[in-house]
Protein backbone atom coordinates (compact mmCIF):
# COMPACT_ATOMS: atom_id res chain seq x y z
CA UNK A 1 0.00 0.00 0.00
CA UNK A 2 3.13 2.37 0.84
CA UNK A 3 4.82 1.65 -2.34
CA UNK A 4 1.47 2.04 -4.06
CA UNK A 5 1.01 5.52 -2.48
CA UNK A 6 5.06 6.41 -3.18
CA UNK A 7 4.40 5.35 -6.54
CA UNK A 8 1.62 7.51 -7.26
CA UNK A 9 3.43 10.54 -6.15
CA UNK A 10 5.96 9.51 -8.54
CA UNK A 11 6.02 11.55 -12.32
CA UNK A 12 5.15 8.29 -14.04
CA UNK A 13 2.30 7.87 -11.58
CA UNK A 14 0.71 10.90 -11.70
CA UNK A 15 0.95 10.54 -15.74
CA UNK A 16 -0.52 6.77 -15.34
CA UNK A 17 -3.46 7.96 -13.30
CA UNK A 18 -4.11 10.70 -15.61
CA UNK A 19 -4.39 8.91 -18.69
CA UNK A 20 -6.42 6.42 -17.07
CA UNK A 21 -8.58 8.68 -15.84
CA UNK A 22 -9.36 10.36 -18.75
CA UNK A 23 -9.59 6.45 -20.32
CA UNK A 24 -11.61 5.67 -18.02
CA UNK A 25 -14.24 8.96 -18.14
CA UNK A 26 -14.39 8.59 -21.98
CA UNK A 27 -14.85 4.71 -22.17
CA UNK A 28 -17.55 5.44 -19.06
CA UNK A 29 -18.93 8.06 -21.73
CA UNK A 30 -19.21 5.90 -24.69
CA UNK A 31 -20.33 2.76 -23.38
CA UNK A 32 -23.15 4.76 -21.24
CA UNK A 33 -24.33 6.66 -24.24
CA UNK A 34 -24.49 2.82 -26.43
CA UNK A 35 -26.53 1.20 -24.01
CA UNK A 36 -28.65 3.74 -23.02
CA UNK A 37 -29.21 4.74 -27.04
CA UNK A 38 -30.02 1.19 -27.56
CA UNK A 39 -31.94 1.10 -24.20
CA UNK A 40 -34.16 4.05 -25.72
CA UNK A 41 -34.30 2.86 -28.71
CA UNK A 42 -35.52 -0.73 -28.50
CA UNK A 43 -38.44 0.56 -25.94
CA UNK A 44 -39.59 2.80 -28.39
CA UNK A 45 -39.58 0.34 -31.33
CA UNK A 46 -41.88 -1.83 -28.80
CA UNK A 47 -44.31 1.00 -28.04
CA UNK A 48 -44.48 2.21 -31.65
CA UNK A 49 -45.06 -1.47 -32.86
CA UNK A 50 -48.33 -1.23 -29.91
CA UNK A 51 -49.37 2.13 -30.98
CA UNK A 52 -49.43 0.57 -34.55
CA UNK A 53 -51.09 -2.35 -33.57
CA UNK A 54 -53.09 -0.22 -31.07
CA UNK A 55 -54.37 2.30 -33.78
CA UNK A 56 -54.98 -1.02 -36.71
CA UNK A 57 -57.19 -2.36 -33.85
CA UNK A 58 -59.55 0.61 -32.62
CA UNK A 59 -60.56 0.94 -36.17
CA UNK A 60 -61.21 -2.50 -37.04
CA UNK A 61 -63.01 -3.79 -33.69
CA UNK A 62 -65.63 -0.90 -34.52
CA UNK A 63 -65.70 -1.64 -37.91
CA UNK A 64 -66.54 -5.46 -37.53
CA UNK A 65 -67.47 -6.32 -34.20
CA UNK A 66 -65.62 -5.36 -30.92
CA UNK A 67 -66.31 -9.42 -30.00
CA UNK A 68 -64.00 -10.12 -33.25
CA UNK A 69 -62.07 -12.53 -31.91
CA UNK A 70 -60.16 -14.34 -34.27
CA UNK A 71 -59.15 -10.92 -36.07
CA UNK A 72 -56.98 -10.60 -32.32
CA UNK A 73 -55.89 -14.38 -32.65
CA UNK A 74 -55.25 -13.56 -36.15
CA UNK A 75 -53.00 -10.03 -35.09
CA UNK A 76 -51.52 -12.34 -32.06
CA UNK A 77 -50.28 -14.68 -34.41
CA UNK A 78 -48.92 -12.28 -37.01
CA UNK A 79 -47.09 -10.00 -34.87
CA UNK A 80 -45.90 -12.98 -32.86
CA UNK A 81 -45.02 -11.17 -29.44
CA UNK A 82 -48.26 -9.04 -28.93
CA UNK A 83 -51.15 -10.28 -26.85
CA UNK A 84 -54.88 -8.75 -26.08
CA UNK A 85 -57.26 -8.58 -23.22
CA UNK A 86 -60.54 -6.54 -23.95
CA UNK A 87 -62.69 -5.37 -20.81
CA UNK A 88 -66.14 -4.40 -20.40
CA UNK A 89 -66.84 -1.18 -19.48
CA UNK A 90 -67.04 -2.10 -15.27
CA UNK A 91 -63.48 -3.97 -16.33
CA UNK A 92 -64.89 -7.74 -16.48
CA UNK A 93 -62.69 -9.80 -19.35
CA UNK A 94 -64.58 -10.11 -22.23
CA UNK A 95 -61.93 -12.10 -24.13
CA UNK A 96 -58.31 -12.23 -23.48
CA UNK A 97 -54.82 -14.32 -25.30
CA UNK A 98 -54.17 -17.53 -23.66
CA UNK A 99 -51.55 -16.03 -22.43
CA UNK A 100 -52.63 -13.89 -20.16
CA UNK A 101 -54.97 -15.92 -18.56
CA UNK A 102 -54.71 -15.62 -14.80
CA UNK A 103 -52.59 -12.46 -15.18
CA UNK A 104 -53.43 -9.37 -13.57
CA UNK A 105 -52.86 -6.42 -15.64
CA UNK A 106 -54.18 -3.21 -14.09
CA UNK A 107 -55.84 -0.41 -16.28
CA UNK A 108 -53.61 2.43 -16.36
CA UNK A 109 -52.18 5.05 -18.39
CA UNK A 110 -49.23 4.93 -20.40
CA UNK A 111 -46.66 2.10 -20.92
CA UNK A 112 -46.43 0.25 -17.74
CA UNK A 113 -43.59 -2.85 -17.06
CA UNK A 114 -45.33 -6.51 -16.76
CA UNK A 115 -43.78 -9.46 -15.96
CA UNK A 116 -45.25 -13.44 -16.10
CA UNK A 117 -43.45 -15.57 -14.71
CA UNK A 118 -39.39 -15.01 -15.91
CA UNK A 119 -40.60 -13.15 -19.58
CA UNK A 120 -41.06 -9.38 -19.68
CA UNK A 121 -43.38 -7.45 -21.24
CA UNK A 122 -45.45 -4.01 -21.81
CA UNK A 123 -48.29 -3.13 -22.07
CA UNK A 124 -50.48 -0.37 -22.67
CA UNK A 125 -54.40 0.63 -22.13
CA UNK A 126 -56.88 2.25 -24.19
CA UNK A 127 -60.58 3.04 -24.19
CA UNK A 128 -63.11 1.58 -26.92
CA UNK A 129 -65.15 4.13 -28.27
CA UNK A 130 -67.98 3.54 -30.49
CA UNK A 131 -69.20 7.09 -31.95
CA UNK A 132 -68.19 8.46 -29.00
CA UNK A 133 -69.09 6.24 -26.28
CA UNK A 134 -67.08 4.56 -24.05
CA UNK A 135 -67.93 1.03 -24.69
CA UNK A 136 -65.31 -0.83 -22.69
CA UNK A 137 -61.26 -1.43 -22.64
CA UNK A 138 -58.68 -2.86 -24.94
CA UNK A 139 -55.15 -3.70 -22.91
CA UNK A 140 -51.90 -4.87 -25.66
CA UNK A 141 -49.11 -6.44 -24.53
CA UNK A 142 -45.79 -6.85 -26.08
CA UNK A 143 -43.23 -9.48 -25.28
CA UNK A 144 -39.72 -7.90 -24.33
CA UNK A 145 -37.72 -10.47 -22.85
CA UNK A 146 -35.20 -10.77 -25.51
CA UNK A 147 -34.40 -7.18 -25.95
CA UNK A 148 -34.11 -7.09 -21.95
CA UNK A 149 -31.88 -10.19 -22.33
CA UNK A 150 -30.12 -8.48 -25.34
CA UNK A 151 -29.79 -5.46 -23.48
CA UNK A 152 -28.30 -7.36 -20.10
CA UNK A 153 -25.90 -9.32 -22.44
CA UNK A 154 -24.48 -5.93 -23.77
CA UNK A 155 -24.25 -4.68 -20.59
CA UNK A 156 -22.04 -7.47 -19.27
CA UNK A 157 -20.19 -7.17 -22.38
CA UNK A 158 -19.79 -3.55 -21.91
CA UNK A 159 -18.70 -4.14 -18.12
CA UNK A 160 -16.11 -6.65 -18.98
CA UNK A 161 -14.69 -5.23 -21.48
CA UNK A 162 -13.76 -1.70 -19.74
CA UNK A 163 -12.27 -3.50 -16.80
CA UNK A 164 -9.50 -5.40 -19.40
CA UNK A 165 -9.68 -1.85 -21.26
CA UNK A 166 -8.90 -0.31 -18.32
CA UNK A 167 -6.20 -3.04 -17.32
CA UNK A 168 -4.45 -2.76 -20.55
CA UNK A 169 -4.18 1.28 -20.22
CA UNK A 170 -2.85 0.73 -16.79
CA UNK A 171 -0.20 -1.57 -18.48
CA UNK A 172 0.21 0.19 -21.44
CA UNK A 173 0.40 4.07 -19.63
CA UNK A 174 2.78 2.92 -16.78
CA UNK A 175 5.47 1.10 -19.49
CA UNK A 176 5.05 3.95 -21.72
CA UNK A 177 5.28 6.86 -18.90
CA UNK A 178 8.51 4.50 -17.77
CA UNK A 179 10.19 4.42 -21.06
CA UNK A 180 9.67 7.68 -21.90
CA UNK A 181 11.11 9.06 -18.29
CA UNK A 182 14.20 6.38 -18.28
CA UNK A 183 16.36 9.17 -19.01
CA UNK A 184 15.07 11.35 -15.89
CA UNK A 185 15.77 8.13 -13.95
CA UNK A 186 19.42 7.77 -15.55
CA UNK A 187 19.94 11.73 -14.87
CA UNK A 188 19.42 10.69 -11.02
CA UNK A 189 21.26 7.75 -11.22
CA UNK A 190 24.72 9.18 -12.57
CA UNK A 191 24.00 12.54 -10.86
CA UNK A 192 23.58 10.19 -7.52
CA UNK A 193 27.19 9.06 -8.54
CA UNK A 194 28.83 12.36 -9.04
CA UNK A 195 30.66 13.40 -6.36
CA UNK A 196 33.35 16.09 -5.72
CA UNK A 197 36.36 14.22 -6.34
CA UNK A 198 34.76 12.91 -9.53
CA UNK A 199 32.83 14.81 -11.70
CA UNK A 200 34.00 14.08 -15.30
CA UNK A 201 30.95 11.59 -15.56
CA UNK A 202 28.42 12.54 -18.46
CA UNK A 203 25.43 11.15 -19.66
CA UNK A 204 24.63 9.12 -22.71
CA UNK A 205 22.38 11.36 -25.46
CA UNK A 206 20.53 8.86 -27.55
CA UNK A 207 16.68 8.73 -28.29
CA UNK A 208 14.69 11.00 -30.57
CA UNK A 209 15.46 14.52 -30.30
CA UNK A 210 12.95 15.67 -28.00
CA UNK A 211 12.54 17.64 -24.71
CA UNK A 212 14.40 15.09 -22.41
CA UNK A 213 17.26 14.81 -24.50
CA UNK A 214 17.78 18.69 -24.52
CA UNK A 215 17.43 17.72 -20.89
CA UNK A 216 20.21 15.43 -21.26
CA UNK A 217 22.34 17.91 -22.85
CA UNK A 218 21.40 20.63 -20.70
CA UNK A 219 22.73 18.77 -17.44
CA UNK A 220 25.90 17.27 -19.37
CA UNK A 221 26.59 21.23 -20.30
CA UNK A 222 25.62 21.92 -16.30
CA UNK A 223 28.49 19.18 -15.56
CA UNK A 224 31.01 21.12 -17.72
CA UNK A 225 30.60 24.16 -16.58
CA UNK A 226 31.06 22.52 -12.94
CA UNK A 227 34.06 20.95 -13.28
CA UNK A 228 35.54 23.63 -14.75
CA UNK A 229 34.54 25.80 -11.63
CA UNK A 230 35.77 22.72 -9.80
CA UNK A 231 39.49 22.89 -11.78
CA UNK A 232 39.16 26.62 -11.42
CA UNK A 233 38.96 26.41 -7.92
CA UNK A 234 41.43 23.70 -7.35
CA UNK A 235 43.87 25.21 -9.88
CA UNK A 236 43.09 28.75 -6.98
CA UNK A 237 44.21 26.76 -4.09
CA UNK A 238 46.97 25.40 -5.26
CA UNK A 239 48.40 28.73 -7.07
CA UNK A 240 47.73 30.34 -3.86
CA UNK A 241 49.91 27.96 -1.85
CA UNK A 242 52.64 27.71 -4.15
CA UNK A 243 52.37 31.91 -4.04
CA UNK A 244 52.66 31.39 -0.44
CA UNK A 245 55.73 28.66 0.23
CA UNK A 246 57.97 31.40 -0.98
CA UNK A 247 57.63 34.35 1.21
CA UNK A 248 57.27 31.66 3.84
CA UNK A 249 60.99 29.72 2.70
CA UNK A 250 62.46 33.48 2.53
CA UNK A 251 61.35 34.35 6.03
CA UNK A 252 62.15 30.60 7.36
CA UNK A 253 65.56 30.61 5.59
CA UNK A 254 66.31 34.44 7.15
CA UNK A 255 65.11 33.09 10.53
CA UNK A 256 67.42 30.34 10.21
CA UNK A 257 70.41 32.92 9.55
CA UNK A 258 69.33 35.09 12.53
CA UNK A 259 69.61 32.16 14.48
CA UNK A 260 72.79 30.97 13.60
CA UNK A 261 75.09 34.54 12.66
CA UNK A 262 72.44 37.68 13.89
CA UNK A 263 73.37 37.26 17.25
CA UNK A 264 76.88 38.32 16.52
CA UNK A 265 76.62 39.96 13.37
CA UNK A 266 75.25 43.25 13.34
CA UNK A 267 75.19 43.17 9.58
CA UNK A 268 73.25 39.99 9.20
CA UNK A 269 71.15 40.58 11.75
CA UNK A 270 69.69 44.07 9.89
CA UNK A 271 69.67 42.26 6.38
CA UNK A 272 67.62 39.42 7.37
CA UNK A 273 65.22 41.97 9.63
CA UNK A 274 64.97 43.94 6.82
CA UNK A 275 64.48 40.98 4.67
CA UNK A 276 62.05 39.07 6.47
CA UNK A 277 59.85 42.92 7.22
CA UNK A 278 59.90 42.60 2.85
CA UNK A 279 58.84 39.35 2.31
CA UNK A 280 55.89 39.42 5.14
CA UNK A 281 54.92 42.87 3.51
CA UNK A 282 54.68 40.47 0.13
CA UNK A 283 52.80 38.16 2.42
CA UNK A 284 50.32 40.43 3.32
CA UNK A 285 49.28 41.92 -0.05
CA UNK A 286 49.11 38.42 -1.40
CA UNK A 287 47.15 37.29 1.33
CA UNK A 288 44.54 40.63 1.13
CA UNK A 289 44.12 39.55 -2.86
CA UNK A 290 43.14 36.61 -2.44
CA UNK A 291 41.06 37.57 0.06
CA UNK A 292 39.42 39.78 -1.77
CA UNK A 293 38.77 37.54 -4.52
CA UNK A 294 37.86 34.89 -2.52
CA UNK A 295 34.90 37.25 -0.77
CA UNK A 296 34.18 38.96 -4.29
CA UNK A 297 33.48 34.81 -5.76
CA UNK A 298 31.42 34.62 -2.82
CA UNK A 299 29.45 38.04 -3.47
CA UNK A 300 30.57 39.08 -0.36
CA UNK A 301 32.41 42.30 -1.37
CA UNK A 302 29.65 44.87 -0.39
CA UNK A 303 29.80 48.01 -3.23
CA UNK A 304 28.88 51.18 -1.24
CA UNK A 305 28.02 53.78 -4.64
CA UNK A 306 28.27 57.39 -4.07
CA UNK A 307 28.82 60.65 -6.23
CA UNK A 308 32.33 61.69 -6.96
CA UNK A 309 34.46 63.70 -9.84
CA UNK A 310 36.70 60.86 -11.41
CA UNK A 311 39.19 63.28 -12.29
CA UNK A 312 39.83 64.48 -8.38
CA UNK A 313 40.47 60.35 -7.13
CA UNK A 314 42.87 60.25 -10.34
CA UNK A 315 44.88 63.29 -8.92
CA UNK A 316 44.86 62.38 -5.43
CA UNK A 317 45.77 58.25 -6.44
CA UNK A 318 48.49 60.04 -8.53
CA UNK A 319 49.81 62.42 -5.83
CA UNK A 320 50.21 59.26 -3.41
CA UNK A 321 52.06 57.53 -5.86
CA UNK A 322 54.41 60.01 -6.64
CA UNK A 323 55.35 60.25 -2.63
CA UNK A 324 56.62 57.05 -2.89
CA UNK A 325 58.31 57.14 -6.33
CA UNK A 326 59.93 59.53 -8.46
CA UNK A 327 61.23 56.58 -11.22
CA UNK A 328 58.80 57.94 -13.58
CA UNK A 329 57.62 61.03 -15.18
CA UNK A 330 54.15 60.85 -14.41
CA UNK A 331 51.49 63.23 -15.79
CA UNK A 332 47.44 63.39 -15.76
CA UNK A 333 47.17 66.23 -19.09
CA UNK A 334 43.82 67.16 -19.84
CA UNK A 335 41.22 65.26 -17.43
CA UNK A 336 37.78 66.21 -17.77
CA UNK A 337 35.70 66.97 -14.96
CA UNK A 338 33.98 63.54 -14.58
CA UNK A 339 31.40 62.87 -12.14
CA UNK A 340 30.38 58.83 -11.94
CA UNK A 341 28.47 56.69 -9.54
CA UNK A 342 30.80 54.46 -7.82
CA UNK A 343 32.47 52.82 -4.84
CA UNK A 344 35.23 55.43 -4.22
CA UNK A 345 37.56 52.66 -2.04
CA UNK A 346 37.28 50.28 -4.99
CA UNK A 347 37.77 52.35 -7.82
CA UNK A 348 40.70 54.15 -6.40
CA UNK A 349 42.05 50.28 -5.58
CA UNK A 350 41.47 49.28 -9.64
CA UNK A 351 43.52 53.40 -10.11
CA UNK A 352 46.39 51.66 -8.39
CA UNK A 353 46.67 48.42 -9.86
CA UNK A 354 46.99 50.11 -13.30
CA UNK A 355 49.75 53.06 -11.88
CA UNK A 356 51.54 50.12 -9.99
CA UNK A 357 51.96 47.70 -12.87
CA UNK A 358 52.91 51.18 -15.11
CA UNK A 359 55.56 52.23 -13.13
CA UNK A 360 56.66 48.28 -12.26
CA UNK A 361 56.98 47.15 -16.23
CA UNK A 362 58.13 50.67 -17.36
CA UNK A 363 62.02 51.17 -17.00
CA UNK A 364 63.41 54.14 -14.55
CA UNK A 365 63.24 57.57 -16.82
CA UNK A 366 59.98 56.56 -18.69
CA UNK A 367 56.66 58.13 -18.94
CA UNK A 368 53.09 56.92 -17.80
CA UNK A 369 50.28 59.59 -18.82
CA UNK A 370 46.43 59.52 -17.31
CA UNK A 371 43.87 60.77 -19.38
CA UNK A 372 40.05 61.00 -18.59
CA UNK A 373 37.49 62.24 -21.13
CA UNK A 374 34.04 61.36 -22.03
CA UNK A 375 33.12 58.97 -24.74
CA UNK A 376 29.25 58.60 -25.66
CA UNK A 377 27.69 57.48 -21.95
CA UNK A 378 31.21 56.61 -20.93
CA UNK A 379 33.95 58.20 -18.70
CA UNK A 380 36.78 56.90 -20.59
CA UNK A 381 39.77 56.61 -18.73
CA UNK A 382 43.55 55.87 -20.65
CA UNK A 383 46.62 55.28 -18.52
CA UNK A 384 49.37 54.84 -21.45
CA UNK A 385 52.93 54.03 -20.32
CA UNK A 386 56.25 53.10 -22.27
CA UNK A 387 56.93 50.07 -20.57
CA UNK A 388 58.26 46.50 -21.97
CA UNK A 389 54.82 46.08 -23.16
CA UNK A 390 52.88 43.14 -23.17
CA UNK A 391 53.71 40.55 -26.29
CA UNK A 392 50.64 39.43 -28.11
CA UNK A 393 50.31 35.78 -27.30
CA UNK A 394 49.80 36.71 -23.68
CA UNK A 395 47.37 39.34 -24.03
CA UNK A 396 44.59 37.37 -23.87
CA UNK A 397 45.80 35.75 -20.08
CA UNK A 398 46.51 38.82 -18.76
CA UNK A 399 44.14 38.50 -16.67
CA UNK A 400 43.52 35.28 -15.62
CA UNK A 401 44.69 34.41 -12.36
CA UNK A 402 48.25 34.40 -11.01
CA UNK A 403 49.16 34.88 -14.90
CA UNK A 404 52.04 36.98 -15.00
CA UNK A 405 53.60 36.91 -18.13
CA UNK A 406 57.36 36.48 -17.52
CA UNK A 407 57.97 35.62 -13.33
CA UNK A 408 61.47 36.97 -14.03
CA UNK A 409 61.32 39.94 -15.68
CA UNK A 410 59.87 42.60 -13.00
CA UNK A 411 62.24 43.43 -10.16
CA UNK A 412 59.51 43.98 -8.11
CA UNK A 413 57.41 41.08 -8.15
CA UNK A 414 53.87 40.20 -8.17
CA UNK A 415 51.47 37.24 -7.79
CA UNK A 416 49.65 38.01 -10.71
CA UNK A 417 46.51 38.80 -9.02
CA UNK A 418 46.28 42.61 -9.76
CA UNK A 419 44.22 42.50 -12.81
CA UNK A 420 41.93 40.27 -11.88
CA UNK A 421 40.75 42.35 -9.35
CA UNK A 422 40.74 45.21 -11.33
CA UNK A 423 38.43 43.67 -13.82
CA UNK A 424 36.45 42.17 -11.32
CA UNK A 425 35.94 45.70 -9.83
CA UNK A 426 35.27 46.96 -13.32
CA UNK A 427 32.45 44.63 -13.74
CA UNK A 428 30.99 45.06 -11.01
CA UNK A 429 30.51 48.71 -12.21
CA UNK A 430 29.18 47.80 -14.96
CA UNK A 431 32.42 48.82 -17.22
CA UNK A 432 34.89 47.66 -19.44
CA UNK A 433 38.42 47.29 -20.06
CA UNK A 434 40.32 47.01 -22.72
CA UNK A 435 44.47 46.38 -23.06
CA UNK A 436 47.16 47.43 -25.68
CA UNK A 437 50.36 46.69 -25.95
CA UNK A 438 53.40 47.09 -28.13
CA UNK A 439 55.91 45.03 -26.74
CA UNK A 440 59.21 47.01 -26.09
CA UNK A 441 57.38 50.40 -26.91
CA UNK A 442 54.26 50.53 -23.83
CA UNK A 443 51.44 49.63 -22.41
CA UNK A 444 47.60 51.28 -23.02
CA UNK A 445 44.88 50.83 -20.70
CA UNK A 446 41.40 51.85 -21.66
CA UNK A 447 38.71 52.05 -18.73
CA UNK A 448 35.06 52.79 -19.17
CA UNK A 449 32.99 53.37 -16.65
CA UNK A 450 29.23 54.40 -16.49
CA UNK A 451 28.18 58.01 -16.01
CA UNK A 452 26.59 58.99 -12.85
CA UNK A 453 23.03 59.82 -13.69
CA UNK A 454 22.88 56.44 -16.62
CA UNK A 455 23.45 53.92 -13.52
CA UNK A 456 21.17 53.69 -11.25
P1 LIG B 1 51.26 41.33 -11.27
O1 LIG B 1 50.94 41.39 -9.84
O2 LIG B 1 52.19 40.26 -11.64
O3 LIG B 1 51.60 42.64 -11.85
P2 LIG B 1 48.82 41.64 -12.76
O4 LIG B 1 47.63 40.80 -12.77
O5 LIG B 1 48.70 43.05 -12.35
O6 LIG B 1 49.89 40.86 -11.91
O7 LIG B 1 49.41 41.59 -14.21
C1 LIG B 1 49.54 40.39 -14.89
C2 LIG B 1 50.72 40.41 -15.84
O8 LIG B 1 50.45 41.32 -16.90
C3 LIG B 1 51.94 40.93 -15.19
O9 LIG B 1 52.69 39.88 -14.63
C4 LIG B 1 52.70 41.58 -16.33
O10 LIG B 1 53.53 40.62 -16.96
C5 LIG B 1 51.62 42.00 -17.29
N1 LIG B 1 51.36 43.47 -17.21
C6 LIG B 1 50.36 44.07 -16.56
N2 LIG B 1 50.43 45.42 -16.74
C7 LIG B 1 51.49 45.64 -17.52
C8 LIG B 1 52.05 46.83 -18.09
N3 LIG B 1 51.58 48.04 -17.86
N4 LIG B 1 53.16 46.68 -18.87
C9 LIG B 1 53.66 45.47 -19.12
N5 LIG B 1 53.16 44.31 -18.62
C10 LIG B 1 52.08 44.39 -17.84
Amino acid sequence: MRKFLTWRKTISGKLTSIYLLMFIIVLLLLNTAVYLGLNYFLKNNARNSLDKTMNFLSTRLLQYNYYDTDLMEEISRSEGNIYFRVLSTNRNIRFQSNLLEDVEIPVTQGYQELKIGDRSFIYTTRFILDRGIFIGYIQLVREMTSEYSFLRSLLLVITVTSLLGAFAAIITAHTITRKTLRPIISIMDTAKEISGSDISRRLEISGPEDELTELTRTFNSMLDRLEKAFQGQRQFVSDASHELRTPISVIQGYANLLDRWGKEEVAVRDEAIEAIKKEAANMKTLVESLLFLARGDGNKISINKSQFYLDELIEEVVQETLLITDKLKVSTTGLEKMLINADRELIKQMLRIFIDNGIKYTPAGGELRIGLAREDNWALLTMEDTGIGIPEEALPHIFERFYRVDKSRSEKKGAGLGLAIARWIIEKHHGQVEIFSSPGHGTRVLVRLPFAGFQQ
